[in-house]
């Protein structure tokens, strides 16, 4: 089947359901273990596939289930990072204190990390399949480097464990690979200097479409104190230039809870844009029409077929109904927005 004029797409993670773990939570605690817990992760995946498939999403992911943080999904499956010896640590350029795990040897692959759960997603699915992996310069960010004492070379470190994760999941079926930034909002000048080469060498070779995606946070308490306060978004100004260059084809950037001018994308060049234009804030789903009105705006600087209606950031902490509810949203009002270029009937994908 064709692809529809303005794919629809989630971020990444979708709330777990509560027999698996806690619920509303960031770091939640499983409610299973042993053969239970990866049974229970199984299940918890065929239910977010066919969750997405009935709402409509045309390009799904595994809702990230099998994780318990989308960083630490990923890093704990590396040689390097010691989850015994946690340190507070100032991140996310002084916003946040988080316990981060030590660095104190060579960041090394022995082994795929998350293979095994895209060939079960895949095996399950038929629409295209996206994972996401945490990115070099978000993962440094949430470490203490007691070993390389260069930033750059740590995060290239990184960089060439996730090319080989990312090469492998490629080549077993994954249509998108995407990578999680969210540093990249916030230290624009690491970004010019070494984040988007960092960028490119997990991307080099990646036979998969190549996302990047740059966020302010979930939707929680903490974030969304600090965006509320902050009224400054220049930093699309230049973030997006420095995008523009990188090897990667497509930009995940939030639009929604921020209220940024969808104007900065006119920056962005030739790039395929997820624009993020439902909040994942614990409010109640937006009205249709105030995400469709979200899109036209978003059309007047970018043309449809690179537009891909997407979420604003993961919604592994929403209620799980409430994640639904703004999904259904999504794709609601994509539906309506379409059928406007199509001259169809809303109903129809
Ligand atoms: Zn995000």
């Amino acid at each position: 089947m064709a692809a529809p004029l303005l794919p629809t797409t989630l971020v990444g993670s979708l709330p777990r359901p509560g027999w698996l773990a806690t619920p509303e939570s960031v770091r939640p605690d499983w409610r299973l273990e042993g053969a239970l817990l990866a049974e229970g992760q199984d299940d918890a995946v065929l239910v977010a596939l066919k969750l997405q498939e009935d709402l409509g999403l045309d390009i799904v992911t595994d809702g990230e289930q099998r994780r318990r943080h989308y960083i630490e999904g990923f890093t704990r499956g590396l040689e390097g990072f010691d989850y015994t010896i946690l340190v507070e640590k100032r991140t996310r350029g002084d916003r946040y204190t988080a316990p981060v795990p030590t660095v104190a040897q060579p960041v090394v692959r022995r082994q795929p990390v998350l293979l095994a759960a895209l060939q079960f997603a895949r095996a399950h699915t038929t629409r295209r399949l996206k994972v996401t992996i945490p990115g070099p310069m978000t993962i440094a960010d949430t470490s203490h480097d007691a070993y390389y004492h260069d930033e750059r070379a740590f995060a290239l470190a990184i960089a060439d464990a996730i090319n080989a994760e990312a090469r492998e999941l490629a080549a077993a079926g994954a249509d998108v690979i995407q990578i999680d930034e969210p540093c990249f909002n916030i230290y624009l000048d690491k970004v010019e200097a070494w984040g988007i080469a960092a960028l490119d060498r997990c991307l080099d070779g990646v036979a998969a479409t190549t996302a990047v995606h740059v966020c302010y946070g979930y939707g929680t308490p903490a974030v969304l104190a600090w965006k509320q306060q902050n009224c400054d978004w220049s930093q699309y100004q230049r973030l997006l230039p420095l995008l523009r260059a990188s090897r990667v084809q497509q930009v995940s950037l939030e639009f929604a809870a921020p209220g940024v001018d969808p104007a900065v994308l006119r920056l962005a060049g030739d790039k395929d844009v997820l624009y993020g234009c439902v909040d994942v804030s614990p409010a109640p789903a937006e009205p249709v029409a105030a995400v469709a009105a979200r899109l036209r705006a978003a059309l007047a600087h970018v043309p449809p077929e690179r537009l891909y209606p997407c979420t604003d950031c993961g919604m592994a902490p929403l209620p799980r109904r409430l994640a639904e509810a703004k999904l259904a949203v999504l794709v609601a009002a994509t539906r309506q927005v379409r059928a406007e270029l199509t001259g169809g009937a809303p109903g129809h994908a």
